[in-house]
């Protein structure tokens, strides 16, 4: 954690005059955390970066003058959001709950505003390790309106903010007077750094979730269980090239078949070849969807519409399921958290992003590789099934051999034996 309140601990340097920055203050005008900073020689005014989030790994500095960035090329993206909400900055009112949980008598601020419902949900699961390790903290959570639901028992308050995503990196003046108001009234307040991705040793999701991941000692006890995550805006695509698909990407050309329709019928010709090799197999799809058009044996969990006990409900799902499996994206994070297994489907353009959508336990890295495997977005469904089947049926074996809880038994075993 880091000092925010009353002058955060943070070295800026000029990028005119290469002295380090005199910090006046802070503002917080939505997801990013800021530093107030003047060149007390050549008297520009900056906001930079405080060391939380994104930032701690590529923090920016902005010139209030005219808004230019600096530091832009380790991250643009970074860059841009900062640069286009300073330049849209609006001073909108918005809906906050401030819950008041048990009194703060030493402020600690996380702070998991985003546009991208990854990042918030990842920066929420610092909580863990500020409640546990930073007990003598008390914990305020800047959520928002949607990540509501996950804060872990234990934290002081909670500040909730009817901000959708779409709008999650907007720089609101209104939302930071309102922040800066409630700070003021501790004498000292603490930043959490928030890190991107918090190791796995660091958080329990059934802390976030309530719901108590997929009990992997019972993997061959239960009937096999399979949940495929479906998306609207991020499909199980064609594949690039030519050859025999190039007749079915002129029909989507036409307008004949939907890329949407697509989909489903790709995820149909999955379904069969898993219940072909797996006759007694129970399959679900979830996913914010209008649901319809799957047969009777197919649980259709989609609904167009997010809210708690839908999410719960869902994360329930996962957590019944031995695999589940789903485009790559932070649609993965909750289901891979939760379930059994996860087989992703990978996009060409995505590569460099593998691993950032799973929710690894704190477990065994032979465990973890054959628990998370990833595929090219190409694969053909029945070539899918094949994977996820062997998943379901080989993990038993797998433990029993790889498995370290398994290993120290056997040479127990013979320990007697001898
Ligand atoms: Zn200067």
């Amino acid at each position: 954690m880091i000092l925010l309140h009353p002058v955060p601990a943070v070295a800026h340097v000029c990028p005119h005059c290469n002295t380090q920055l005199h910090v006046a203050g802070w503002y917080m005008p939505g997801m990013r955390s800021l530093a107030d900073l003047t060149c007390q020689t050549c008297a520009r005014e900056f906001f930079g970066d405080l060391g939380a989030g994104q930032a701690l790994y590529t923090p920016m500095l902005m010139e209030k003058a005219g808004g230019a960035i600096h530091g832009a090329a380790r991250a643009p993206w970074f860059a841009n959001w900062l640069q286009r909400s300073y330049s849209n900055r609006n001073d909108a009112a918005l809906n906050i709950d401030f819950e008041k949980i048990r009194p703060v008598k030493q402020a600690l601020l996380l702070n998991c505003l985003d546009t991208l419902y990854g990042h918030c949900l990842l920066k929420l699961l610092n909580a863990q390790s500020c409640l546990d390790q930073h007990p003598e903290f008390d914990l305020i959570v800047l959520v928002p309106r949607i990540l509501r639901w996950l804060v872990p028992q234990g934290v002081a308050a909670i500040w909730s903010v009817d901000l959708p995503l779409s709008r999650g990196a907007e720089w609101n003046d209104w939302l930071a007077k309102e922040i800066g108001r409630r700070v003021a009234e501790f004498d000292k307040c603490w930043l959490s750094v928030a890190v991107s991705h918090p190791l796995p040793e660091s958080y329990r999701i059934e802390r976030f979730t309530q719901v108590v991941p997929f009990a992997l000692a019972q993997w061959g006890s239960r009937r096999p269980t399979v949940t495929f995550i479906w998306r609207d805006d991020r499909l199980w695509s064609l594949p690039a090239g030519g050859g025999r698909w190039t007749r079915l990407r002129r029909f989507i050309r036409r307008g004949f078949i939907s890329r949407l329709e697509d989909q489903q019928q790709r995820m149909m010709r999955f379904a069969h070849a898993l219940k072909m090799q797996m006759p007694d197999v129970d399959l679900a799809v979830a996913g914010v969807s209008q649901p319809g058009g799957l047969p009777q044996w197919i649980t259709d969990l989609r609904h167009p519409e997010l809210d708690t006990a839908l999410e719960r409900a869902w994360c329930e799902r996962y957590a019944a399921s031995h695999c589940v499996v789903g485009v790559h994206g932070s649609n993965m994070l909750l289901p891979s958290a939760h379930a059994g297994a996860t087989v992703e489907l990978m996009s060409a353009a995505q590569w460099g992003n593998i691993l950032q959508d799973i929710l690894f336990r704190n477990e065994d890295l032979r465990t973890a590789v054959f628990r998370h495997r990833v595929l090219p977005i190409d694969t053909e469904p029945v070539t899918l099934a094949s994977v996820v089947s062997a998943v379901i049926r080989t993990y038993p074996d797998f433990a029993t051999y790889m498995a370290p809880e398994a290993a120290s038994n056997a040479v127990l075993a013979g320990r007697v034996q001898a």
